[in-house]
Protein backbone atom coordinates (compact mmCIF):
# COMPACT_ATOMS: atom_id res chain seq x y z
CA UNK A 1 0.00 0.00 0.00
CA UNK A 2 1.47 3.27 -0.89
CA UNK A 3 1.40 5.94 1.32
CA UNK A 4 0.08 9.33 -0.51
CA UNK A 5 0.55 11.36 2.70
CA UNK A 6 4.41 11.31 3.94
CA UNK A 7 6.37 12.75 0.00
CA UNK A 8 8.71 15.04 1.29
CA UNK A 9 9.17 18.46 -0.24
CA UNK A 10 12.63 18.16 -2.22
CA UNK A 11 13.72 21.39 -1.01
CA UNK A 12 13.07 21.45 2.79
CA UNK A 13 11.91 18.44 3.17
CA UNK A 14 8.65 19.50 4.29
CA UNK A 15 5.52 16.52 3.91
CA UNK A 16 3.69 18.08 0.85
CA UNK A 17 0.19 18.82 1.67
CA UNK A 18 -1.93 16.21 -0.55
CA UNK A 19 -5.31 18.15 -2.11
CA UNK A 20 -8.15 17.45 -3.54
CA UNK A 21 -9.18 19.36 -6.18
CA UNK A 22 -12.02 19.62 -8.93
CA UNK A 23 -10.90 21.66 -12.54
CA UNK A 24 -13.77 24.47 -12.77
CA UNK A 25 -14.00 23.49 -16.55
CA UNK A 26 -13.44 19.70 -16.79
CA UNK A 27 -15.08 18.96 -13.66
CA UNK A 28 -13.09 16.25 -13.59
CA UNK A 29 -11.34 15.78 -9.90
CA UNK A 30 -7.27 15.67 -9.53
CA UNK A 31 -4.50 15.98 -6.94
CA UNK A 32 -2.54 18.83 -6.19
CA UNK A 33 0.65 18.11 -4.31
CA UNK A 34 2.19 21.20 -2.81
CA UNK A 35 4.95 22.30 0.16
CA UNK A 36 3.33 23.39 3.14
CA UNK A 37 5.69 25.93 4.27
CA UNK A 38 6.34 27.71 0.47
CA UNK A 39 4.08 26.56 -2.89
CA UNK A 40 6.98 27.75 -4.58
CA UNK A 41 9.13 25.20 -3.53
CA UNK A 42 6.87 22.46 -4.75
CA UNK A 43 3.39 21.99 -6.46
CA UNK A 44 2.53 19.09 -8.50
CA UNK A 45 -0.71 18.31 -10.16
CA UNK A 46 -1.72 14.48 -10.48
CA UNK A 47 -4.92 13.92 -12.99
CA UNK A 48 -4.27 10.24 -13.61
CA UNK A 49 -8.20 8.38 -13.11
CA UNK A 50 -7.05 5.64 -11.86
CA UNK A 51 -4.50 7.04 -8.98
CA UNK A 52 -6.74 9.76 -8.14
CA UNK A 53 -10.05 8.14 -7.52
CA UNK A 54 -7.80 5.37 -5.29
CA UNK A 55 -6.45 8.39 -3.35
CA UNK A 56 -10.34 9.50 -3.23
CA UNK A 57 -11.85 6.33 -2.07
CA UNK A 58 -8.79 6.58 0.90
CA UNK A 59 -8.86 10.54 1.55
CA UNK A 60 -13.02 10.78 1.67
CA UNK A 61 -13.55 13.68 3.75
CA UNK A 62 -14.37 17.06 3.81
CA UNK A 63 -12.07 19.24 1.55
CA UNK A 64 -11.53 23.01 2.37
CA UNK A 65 -13.24 25.16 0.25
CA UNK A 66 -11.57 28.43 -1.42
ZN1 LIG B 1 9.29 23.09 0.88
Amino acid sequence: MTNVTTLPCPLCRAPLDVRLARGRKSGKAFIMLVCPADGRHFRGFITDRQYVSGVLAKAEGPVGKG
